[in-house]
């Protein structure tokens, strides 16, 4: 009996080891075909278009794209780090969906798009991380990198004539890298955590592989690399590059470190406890629930609060939620109203799932949030509604509902047809005569007006005026609030309009 289980172990661990050989000598032979073994480092440069992440125009839909006038990237393996350098402009008329990242007074850019001139976009990411690691091991030769260093976990299977070869890594990732007749990796996915998508599918796609010479120690024949690169996320384009030069073992890539790891002193971490969430008053029971942009804004009623806005994440929520029942003990929070769906506005909105209070979206948000960003599952880092699921409360608006318990009114609004958001809500305070928006309109204070009125601000000041709301002042979501004449004024309005 003894002898038999020997006899049965001793064939296990010899085809878990055929299995784990197999592997290593496919990412062998394909290091071998792309010159993979003798590159300390590479750098690539080409022209595209690349989109942002979390700002589809539909729920679900494509990223915003922009246009890449540069693009430089420089893997040092040795580190092992990557730097991207890059310049990209808003060239799409008009412009859908968002991706104008935060007004940046230095340049006069971001805010809202149209976005004027170049926008600079560097990124040093540091592979000995988790994230950036899985970053590196998603370009060509950084996939048989990582093979070679984790083919203790190294698995191949065949599919129509390729051969897949995955490994493990961190006891969590799955990366797998597939490798044509030819030896050369066509495409490596894995997936990541983004705690709004939640386990989510990032894949890259190489083609149109040419020779270059290498100069370096070991470089052999040359190393063979991509012209063509396409970069999904969440099977929409991140990325797509024409590769015009090619450098192996480039003495600018070798001198590419990663930055020194942030913070480290005595108090320079986020403060204990979380967020410090302030509340910031805009009116009689309106409050900015302060902690960088975008911000909640609390909406105060006889006896409940409403929230608008959900940004970020857990953290943020659960701090938020903690300071407003704080504030005001008695009045539970009846809803989260969630102005549109991306990222920045609605990644927190799990968390207000998972405490149980129903969310308030444009019916354009239903089909998105029931079918990825409340099924997704999040088993890479489970969020809170991950560790105790609740059912989603989702109340979808189509053009108009009150909120009002006889004391206080509260409007959500459709803005019909803006290019930012499908389903985009404004909220609409008729006593206050206040009005809070996301996204449609962002101040630029001391910089010259954009070379045309954003056709986002232009939208707004129509929907207030086909709704004939009576607004003297507008609140941003982003934050702050500016008299409506200023606004007017960005829309390209004179006073009397
Ligand atoms: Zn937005």
């Amino acid at each position: 009996m003894k002898r038999m289980f020997f006899v049965i172990a001793a064939a296990a661990l010899m085809s878990f080891n055929l299995v784990a050989q197999d592997a290593a000598s496919v990412v062998d032979a394909a290091a071998k075909a792309m010159g993979t073994a003798g590159l300390q480092s590479i750098q690539y440069s080409g022209t595209g278009t690349m989109n942002q992440l979390g700002q589809a125009a539909q729920p679900g839909g494509p990223w915003p794209r922009f246009r890449l006038t540069k693009y430089v990237a420089s893997h040092n393996y040795a580190v092992p780090v990557m730097r991207i350098e890059l310049v990209r402009i808003d060239n799409e008329r008009p412009p859908r969906g968002g991706g104008a990242g935060p007004f940046n007074p230095q340049t006069g850019q971001g805010g809202i798009r149209p976005i004027p001139g170049d926008i600079i976009q560097n990124q040093t990411v540091d592979a000995r991380t988790e994230n950036g690691a899985l970053t590196l091991w998603l370009t060509p030769h950084g996939f048989l990198k990582g093979a070679a260093a984790n083919s203790a976990t190294a698995k191949v299977a065949t599919s129509r004539g390729r051969r897949m070869v995955s490994f493990s890594a961190f006891g969590k990732y799955t990366v797998t890298g597939t490798i044509n007749a030819d030896n050369l990796v066509e495409h490596v996915e894995t997936r990541i955590d983004n705690n709004f998508t939640g386990d989510t599918l990032v894949e890259g796609d190489y083609s149109d592989y040419r020779d270059f010479p290498s100069t370096g120690p070991g470089a052999g024949n040359g190393v063979k690399f991509p012209m063509k690169i396409v970069m999904k996320q969440s099977g929409h384009p991140t990325l797509d590059l024409t590769v015009a030069e090619v450098t192996p073992n480039s003495p600018a890539a070798q001198q590419v470190q990663a930055n020194p790891p942030r913070g480290g002193g005595p108090g320079a971490g986020p403060a204990a406890g979380g967020p410090q969430i302030t509340a910031d008053k805009i009116a009689d029971g309106v409050w900015f629930m302060t902690f960088g942009a975008p911000q909640t804004i609390l909406v105060e009623f006889s006896d409940h609060v409403v929230l608008i806005e959900g940004p970020t994440g857990d953290e943020r929520s659960m701090a938020t939620i903690a300071e407003v029942r704080r504030m005001l003990p008695n009045k539970p929070i009846r809803y989260l109203v969630n102005t549109h769906h991306h990222s920045d506005h609605a990644g927190g909105i799990r968390a207000y799932v998972a405490e149980g209070i129903p969310i308030i979206a444009h019916e354009a948000q239903r089909r998105y949030y029931e079918q990825q960003i409340f099924r997704n599952p999040h088993t890479l880092n489970p969020d809170r509604l991950a560790r105790a699921p609740k059912p989603l409360l989702l109340e979808t608006v189509r053009d108009r509902r009150v909120l009002t318990d006889g004391t206080r009114s509260l409007e959500l609004h459709h803005m019909r047809g803006n290019f930012h958001s499908d389903g985009l809500l404004m909220a609409y305070l008729p006593a206050e005569k206040i009005l809070v928006q996301a996204d449609a309109f962002a101040p630029r204070p001391g910089v010259p007006p954009l070379p045309a009125p954003s056709p986002y601000t232009i939208n707004l000041v129509e929907n207030i005026d086909r709704l004939k709301l009576d607004v003297e002042r507008v609140v941003h979501v982003h934050g702050g609030s500016d008299p409506i004449a200023t606004v007017r004024a960005a829309a390209g309005r004179t006073p009397t309009e």
